[in-house]
């Protein structure tokens, strides 16, 4: 198939300098009236020890200049309003603009975290319709919005697992971890002052019932399960796995990060799980990274509703919104006032938008997407652990790397092709992973282009590996070195 649309060229704008450089003595951004009252030295007012005549290098330039930089700089980042963004576990799907209307609605935009509860019912009750939402699609009891990310959304389950267990007597001393886990899971343990065991996976790349039996000790708090798992398996033994912690007198945490491969056909609430987080900036379309607000709000079963963070949302019998303060074995609070408020409507849009309908198709489709790359690309790449995928799968470089060619080159090459890589080298238990998550945004058109931009980098490592081993060879910044990117990088310029 001819690929006109992908393959990249160099940017019309790729030469664009330093804003340094376009500096010129008494160029200015700013144009003020002149002035009607008396002029203030800043020199006295400040202190001659504070002021200063000069910032040394400090780019003088024009409004529009600054304007046309920073736009033009803009144009180099790929986001998944550019093309797919096929990065495993993350969940990189679109974003609906929609959800932005509804953020930026006056009442929900503006209103302050410390107005009092008759002026603010209506973001009350959003913050509490939204958990509500979370509730019934995870088969939870109860929900906290505070956590602000995946991550903190562990820390706050476990902590939760803790303060539950030394309750009854004895917190214990262990969590159970699969080896295909993020390395969020043991970081979080391991912050929350429990210590971390592994389990090992088996040959179909799940847990395995024998060697949890032996793990499962008194000494440990909980299993830690991310289902389906990094390598995008579904634990199809998940109620025997939860059966037996439970046995054992241990709970069962899910890190629902992959809840794109389950909303509308499976509530971890029904299998077994007793607490788990959401990444609400991943399976329900809020914005993604970029050092703006995540959120990963925690969701339990009734036993555990007691030690969530503080203050919770109610409704009281009259149909109105309260926030609830008094809660003697919460675990505190984890984040100001009640979350990333913002990240709660867009969800809470994207959720009504759909449907419970919307959302099972939703998920279909992604599964459908991920189970189409991997058969379109499993005669040239080898797939570790051949199984029916979830919403994403995990192929590996062996055949490439026979000829000096690894998962990081082709995923440099791939960038050529005018696509973003896949997730290289992680889960761990797959060496020289590739790790490819489409989601349902991608339409069939856009995978088979993707899909043949994979096929066309295979074909070129059997003909030319250094070809690929040097590439990208059409981005501005060629391959970079990455260890000395990581320990020395140059983060600023000096005049
Ligand atoms: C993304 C992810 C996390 C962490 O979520 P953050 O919001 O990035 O903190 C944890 N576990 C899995 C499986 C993930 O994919």
């Amino acid at each position: 198939m001819e690929n006109r649309n992908h393959t990249a060229r160099p940017h019309v704008t790729e030469n664009e300098g330093l804003i340094f450089e376009r500096s010129g003595p008494g160029k200015s951004g700013v144009d003020f009236a002149s002035l009607d009252v008396p002029a203030v030295s800043a020199r006295e007012r400040l202190g001659a020890e504070f002021y200063r005549e000069d910032l040394e290098g400090f780019p003088e330039v024009s409004e529009l200049e600054v304007i046309r930089h920073f736009t033009r700089l803009s144009t180099w980042n790929y986001g998944v309003d550019t093309g797919i963004y096929p990065l495993g576990s993350c969940t990189m799907k679109y974003n609906p603009r929609i959800n932005e209307v509804a953020a930026r609605l006056e009442g929900l935009a503006t209103d302050h975290p410390y107005a009092p509860e008759p002026l603010v019912q209506g973001c009350l009750r959003v913050l509490y319709e939204t958990a509500l939402a979370l509730a019934e699609i995870t088969g939870m009891d109860a929900v906290s919005l505070q956590p602000a990310a995946g991550a903190q959304g562990e820390l706050t389950g476990i902590l939760m697992i803790r303060a539950f267990l030394a309750e009854r007597g004895n917190a214990r001393r262990y969590v159970l971890i699969p080896d295909s886990a993020h390395g969020t899971n043991p970081a979080s343990v391991t912050t929350s002052g429990y210590s971390v065991r592994n389990l090992k996976s088996n040959e179909r790349g799940t847990v395995d019932l024998g060697d949890l039996d032996v793990g499962m000790t008194e000494e440990v708090a909980a299993l830690m399960l991310t289902n389906p798992n990094t390598l995008g398996i579904f634990e199809t033994q998940i109620r025997e796995i939860c059966d037996l912690v439970h046995a054992r007198g241990g709970l069962v945490y899910m890190d629902g990060a992959n809840m794109n491969a389950l909303v509308g056909v499976a509530q971890p609430g029904t299998f077994g799980v007793d607490v788990m987080h959401l990444n609400l900036h991943k399976t329900f379309t809020t914005p993604h990274g970029g050092g703006g607000p995540g959120s990963g709000p925690v969701a339990v079963k009734d036993f555990l509703a007691p030690y969530l963070p503080s203050p919770v949302i109610e409704r009281t019998a009259e149909g109105t919104y309260r926030i609830d303060r008094t809660r003697p074995k919460s675990i505190g609070r984890v984040r100001a006032f009640y979350g990333n408020f913002g990240m709660a409507v867009r969800a809470l849009a994207y959720i009504m938008a759909n449907g419970p309908e919307g959302l099972r198709q939703t998920t279909l489709d992604a599964v459908l997407n991920a189970n189409y790359v991997v058969r379109r690309l499993a005669d040239i790449y080898d797939l570790p652990y051949d199984q029916p995928c979830m919403h994403e799968c995990v192929l590996s470089d062996r055949r490439q790397a026979a000829r000096g060619v690894r998962t990081g080159d082709i995923a440099k090459r791939l960038i050529d092709y005018g696509f973003h890589p896949y997730t290289t080298s992680f889960p761990l238990i797959v060496p020289g992973a590739m790790m490819i998550e489409p989601t349902e945004s991608a339409s069939k058109q856009e995978l088979d282009e993707f899909i043949e931009a994979l096929r066309a980098v295979a074909r070129e490592v059997e003909e030319d590996p250094d070809f690929v081993l040097n590439a990208p060879h059409t981005t501005r910044i060629l391959r970079l070195d990455e260890a000395t990117a990581a320990r020395k990088p140059v983060l600023r310029w000096k005049p």
